[in-house]
C-alpha cells in the first residue's frame, strides 16, 4: 500500500468506479447531498441487510420497525430536537462564509471545544486569531445555534401549523411507537426495537465526503430493559476474553492514549456497565466479521461536558479516519429519559407491565446503538482497499458479502462463438442466485483487474478446454491463485465460497 489514502482520493475513487457521485453534478452539485452508483447502492444494500441479519433476524430478542420520515412535529417537541438540536455559527464579517464553530477553532488552535458555548468559541477565535477559511478575514464572529432540522410544510397550507421536520435521527419514532410494537409482536423485557432509514440534518458546514452530509442513513436500535434490572446483563460473558482499544473519560483528562483492554478487566474495574460493553462489543465484532481492522477501531467514552442532557453514559465506536479518529457510531445509554418525555407530553400510557411485580413500569434504554450507513460504508471502504504494486492496479479486498459483485464470467476471447454462448450460459445460471457480472471486452488480464477494483472475490474464465471437459477456471481475488471446476458444481461451489464454508485452497 502506497502512503495512507485521503479522503479526497477515496472521493474520486469512488466517483471513477461507480461507487458514489456527488448528487446533480450537472447543475453545479449540491454540498452535503450524493448518490450511489451501480456498485455503491450494492455495498450500501449490504451494509443494511447484514446489519438486519445480525441485530434483528438472528437474535430473538428484537424486532424492526419502518417509522416515516415526516412525523407530527410534537415529536420532536417532546425529544428536546426543536429546542436544542443545534450546532453554534461562526459566520466571517466580510465575505458571509458560514462554519462550524466548534471546528474551525479545533482545526486552527488544535484544542479540544468540547462543551463549550458561544462566547468561549468567540475567545478562542481571537486568541488563536482564526481566519476565514473561504476570504483569509479575521473577521470570524460566532453567531446564534443553528438548529439543524430541516422545515417544511405539510400540505397546501403555508401557514405555522402546517410546519413540520424532515426527521433528524430514525430512533424518536422507535419511542412514539413503542406501545403498539411491544404489545403486538408481544415482546419482554429485555428486549430491542431496531431501524434503518434516512435522516436529515441542515449540517452548517457538509464535509469529508460521506462523512458528514445532510442526507443520510441510519440504523439504529433500541434496547429495554426493566428499570431493577440495568445492571445485570445475561450475555456479557459472551464477550469476557473480547479485546478492545478502550479510551475512557479519565484517560482523557489525563491526555493518556487508547490500550487495549479485555472487557472482563473493563467490568472487574468498573470503567462501564455490563449491558453497555456488551453492546459496544457486538458492534465492535460486527465490524470485524465483515472485514474492519481491529486496529482503526476504538470505543471512547464522552467527557462530562460533551454528554447530552438526556444520556447517563456515552461511547462511541470511533474510527482511525485519515482527518482523525472520529466518531462512527454512538451507543448511548438513554434511561428512560426519551419514553417518559413522550409520556408527558402526549398524555397517554407508554408503559409495560411487568408480569413477575404485577405492576406498570417504565423500562430503560440501556444502550442505543446508532451508525450511519454511510459512515460505514466509508470504513469498509477505507479497510478494504490496497494498492498493490505488483499488479500495479488497486485492489479492494471487500468481504464477499459485502462484495457489489459477486462473481464475475468471462469467455477467454469474445470473438469465438462457443466461448462466449458457454460462457453467457454460465452466467445466466449464477445470476439467478447471486449478484453477476459478464464481460468479454479486453485482454483478460485488464477484465480481472477491472473486477479486482470493483471488490469482485471470485472470476470464472471460459476457455477452450472448457468446451471439452466441462469445467472452467476460477480466480480468487485477493491471492489471484486459480483452480480449475466443474461447471456443474459452480453453483454450489461459488455458494460455499462466499458464505466461508470452503476456503479457496480446499478447490
Ligand atoms: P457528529 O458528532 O459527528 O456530528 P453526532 O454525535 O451528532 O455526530 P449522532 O446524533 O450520535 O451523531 O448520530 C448517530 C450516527 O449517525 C453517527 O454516529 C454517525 O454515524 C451518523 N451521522 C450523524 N450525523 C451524520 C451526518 N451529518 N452525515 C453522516 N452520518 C451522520
Amino acid at each position: 500500500m502506497m502512503g495512507k489514502l485521503s479522503i479526497e482520493e477515496l472521493a474520486v475513487f469512488c466517483k471513477r468506479k461507480g461507487f458514489v457521485y456527488p448528487n446533480s453534478e450537472i447543475y453545479g452539485g449540491m454540498a452535503g447531498f450524493f448518490d450511489y452508483g451501480h456498485l455503491g447502492v450494492e455495498l450500501k444494500n449490504s451494509i443494511k441487510q447484514e446489519w438486519w441479519k445480525s441485530h434483528v433476524h438472528q437474535r430473538s430478542d428484537v424486532v424492526g420497525i419502518d417509522g416515516s420520515i415526516i412525523t407530527n412535529p410534537k415529536v420532536w417537541q417532546a425529544s428536546g430536537h426543536v429546542a436544542n438540536f443545534a450546532d453554534i455559527m461562526a459566520e466571517c464579517g466580510k465575505c458571509g462564509n458560514s462554519v462550524r464553530a466548534d471546528h474551525i477553532v479545533e482545526d486552527k488552535a488544535k484544542v479540544s471545544t468540547t462543551g463549550l458555548y458561544a462566547p468561549d468559541l468567540q475567545k478562542l477565535i481571537y486568541k488563536h486569531k482564526v481566519k476565514c477559511l473561504r476570504c483569509g478575514s479575521d473577521e470570524m464572529k460566532v453567531t446564534l445555534p443553528f438548529n439543524l432540522m430541516f422545515k417544511t410544510t405539510v400540505g397546501p397550507s403555508q401557514k405555522k401549523e402546517a410546519e413540520a421536520y424532515l426527521r433528524p435521527e430514525t430512533a424518536q419514532l422507535i419511542f412514539a411507537d413503542f406501545r403498539l410494537v411491544q404489545e403486538n409482536a408481544r415482546m419482554k423485557l429485555p428486549f430491542g426495537i431496531a431501524q434503518i432509514g434516512k435522516a436529515f440534518r441542515n449540517e452548517i458546514a457538509p464535509r469529508d465526503f460521506l462523512f458528514r452530509c445532510r442526507e443520510f442513513e441510519q440504523m439504529e436500535l433500541e434496547y429495554f430493559v426493566h428499570p431493577k434490572k440495568v445492571g445485570e446483563c445475561p450475555y456479557a460473558s459472551e464477550f469476557y476474553g473480547y479485546e478492545l482499544n478502550i479510551l475512557t473519560s479519565e484517560m482523557q483528562q489525563k491526555q493518556q492514549p487508547h490500550r487495549k483492554m479485555k472487557v472482563k478487566e473493563m467490568l472487574d474495574r468498573k470503567l462501564i456497565l455490563p449491558w453497555h460493553v456488551y453492546w459496544l462489543s457486538f458492534e465492535h465484532r460486527w465490524f470485524i466479521s465483515l472485514g474492519a481492522k481491529a486496529d482503526n477501531i476504538r470505543i471512547r467514552q464522552h467527557v462530562q461536558e460533551e454528554k447530552s442532557h438526556y444520556a447517563a453514559d456515552t461511547w462511541d465506536l470511533e474510527f482511525n479516519f485519515p482527518f482523525g479518529w472520529k466518531e462512527l457510531e454512538g451507543v448511548a445509554n438513554r434511561s428512560d429519559y426519551d419514553l417518559q418525555q413522550h409520556i408527558k407530553a402526549s398524555g397517554k400510557d407508554l408503559s409495560y407491565f411487568d408480569e413477575e411485580s404485577k405492576s406498570k413500569i417504565v423500562p430503560h434504554v440501556v444502550a442505543e446503538p446508532s451508525l450511519g450507513v454511510d459512515r460505514a460504508f466509508l470504513v469498509f471502504l477505507f479497510d478494504a482497499y490496497e494498492y498493490d504494486s505488483k499488479r500495479e492496479n488497486i485492489v479492494l479486498h471487500l468481504h464477499p458479502k459485502l462484495a457489489p459483485i459477486k462473481v464475475a464470467v468471462f469467455p477467454l476471447l469474445s470473438n469465438k462463438d462457443e466461448l462466449v454462448a458457454a460462457a453467457k450460459k454460465i452466467y445466466g445460471e449464477l445470476r439467478q442466485n447471486f449478484s453477476c457480472f459478464y464481460d468479454e471486452s479486453g485482454a483478460i488480464g485488464r477484465r480481472y483487474y477491472r473486477m479486482d477494483e470493483a471488490g469482485t472475490p471470485y472470476c470464472i474464465t471460459v476457455d477452450f478446454d472448457s468446451l471439452k471437459n466441462h469445467d472452467v477456471t476460477i480466480r480468487e481475488r485477493d491471492t489471484t491463485k486459480q483452480a480449475r471446476v466443474k461447471i456443474s458444481d459452480l453453483p454450489h461451489i461459488v455458494w460455499q465460497l462466499l458464505s466461508g464454508m470452503i476456503g479457496f485452497d480446499k478447490l
